[in-house]
C-alpha cells in the first residue's frame, strides 16, 4: 500500500516551495492509488505559533486537498519519541553532548569519550545519535543516485532545551505511519543518509524518495520563509496557486482553468500525473511569489 505524507512546520503559511511539496506529495499518493497524511512538524515551540498550524490547515483545505486521517499535530504528542529514544539508548547508539553550533565550527565533537564528566555537570546537554553504517548516498526516484559525499555518522535527537529534534521526529512519525515514500524538497538531500541510518536503527522500513526542485527568485536567493517568502494564497487564488504549481512540477495544464474548482483541478491532475516530467534543477520563479 502506497502511503504518503505532506509535513510542514508552521513557522509560517505556506509560501510557494511548500506547495510544491504538497502539491507533489498529494498528487502522487492519489496517482498510486495510495492513502496521503498530514502531520505538522511544530515540536520547536518557539518557532511555530498554533495560530499558523490553523491557518496553514486551512489553506490546505481550500487548495481542495483532503487526507485519509485527522493530521497528526506533533506538539500534542510529546511524549511519542520517548520511545524512540529508549531503543536507540538501549542499543547504544547515543551520547550526551555540550557542543554548540559555534564551537562545532572550530572543533569537532569530542563528548562521546567525556560521558560520565558531561552528566555530572549541571548544565543542559543534547542527546545524539552516533549512527552505524550511514550511507553516503541514497536513490531517489525523481534524481536516480543521490551522493552526499563522507558520510557524517552524528544526528542531535533531542536539543539541550528539550526540544525533540526535527530528525527524530520526521523519522519515527513516518515510521510508525508506514509511510513508503518520501516527498519533499531537494533542500532535505544532504540529510537523507542519516535519516536512512536512523530508520534501520529504529527497525524500520525505509521509504522511497522524491526530491522536488528548490525554488529560486530572480536573485538566485533559495526561496524559504527564512528569505521570507510570501504567503503564496495571498499572491493568488488557490486555483491560480494550483496551476502556477502544476506547471513548476512540469505537469499538463492547457485544460485547466483558473475558473476551475480546486478539486477539479487536482482530481484531473492526479489522472494524469507524471514523475517523469518533474524537473530536477533548481528552478526560477516570477517576482510576485517571493
Ligand atoms: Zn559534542
Amino acid at each position: 500500500m502506497y502511503v504518503g505524507r505532506f509535513a510542514p512546520t508552521p513557522s509560517g503559511r505556506l509560501h510557494l516551495g511548500s506547495m510544491l511539496a504538497l502539491v507533489g506529495s498529494y498528487l502522487r499518493a492519489r496517482s498510486c492509488g495510495g492513502r496521503f497524511l498530514l502531520r505538522v512538524e511544530d515540536l520547536d515551540r518557539a518557532r511555530c505559533a498554533d495560530q499558523n498550524t490553523s491557518l496553514i490547515l486551512e489553506e490546505i483545505a481550500l487548495l481542495g486537498i483532503r487526507a485519509d486521517a485527522e493530521p497528526l499535530i506533533q506538539s500534542r504528542h510529546p511524549e511519542r519519541y520517548e520511545e524512540a529514544l529508549s531503543a536507540l539508548k538501549s542499543a547504544g547508539l547515543t551520547f550526551y553532548c555540550d557542543c554548540t553550533r559555534a564551537s562545532l565550527k572550530r572543533a569537532p565533537c569530542r563528548c562521546e569519550s567525556r560521558q560520565e564528566q558531561l552528566l555530572s555537570s549541571p548544565q543542559a546537554l543534547a542527546l545524539r545519535a552516533h549512527l552505524p553504517a550511514v550511507p553516503s548516498g541514497f536513490e531517489d526516484k525523481l534524481l536516480g543516485q543521490v551522493e552526499i559525499g563522507d558520510p557524517y555518522p552524528y544526528l542531535t535527537l533531542r536539543r539541550s532545551d528539550k526540544v525533540i529534534s526535527y530528525n527524530l521526529a520526521c523519522v519515527f512519525d513516518d515510521i510508525k505511519a508506514q509511510v513508503s515514500e518520501v516527498v519533499r524538497g531537494q533542500d532535505l538531500c544532504y540529510v537523507t543518509p542519516r535519516q536512512i541510518a536512523l530508520i534501520r536503527a529504529l527497525g524500520g522500513a525505509v521509504p522511497a524518495y522524491v526530491h522536488l526542485p528548490v525554488l529560486l527568485g530572480p536573485d538566485g536567493q533559495k526561496l524559504s520563509k527564512q528569505n521570507h517568502a510570501v504567503p503564496a494564497l495571498e499572491r493568488g487564488t488557490p486555483a491560480q496557486v494550483l496551476l502556477t504549481t502544476l506547471d513548476l512540477l512540469g505537469q499538463e495544464t492547457a485544460d485547466l482553468k483558473e475558473d476551475m474548482q480546486p478539486a477539479a483541478i487536482l482530481e484531473r491532475a492526479a489522472s494524469r500525473f507524471d514523475l517523469g516530467r518533474i524537473p530536477r534543477a533548481p528552478l526560477e520563479v516570477e517576482r510576485r511569489w517571493l
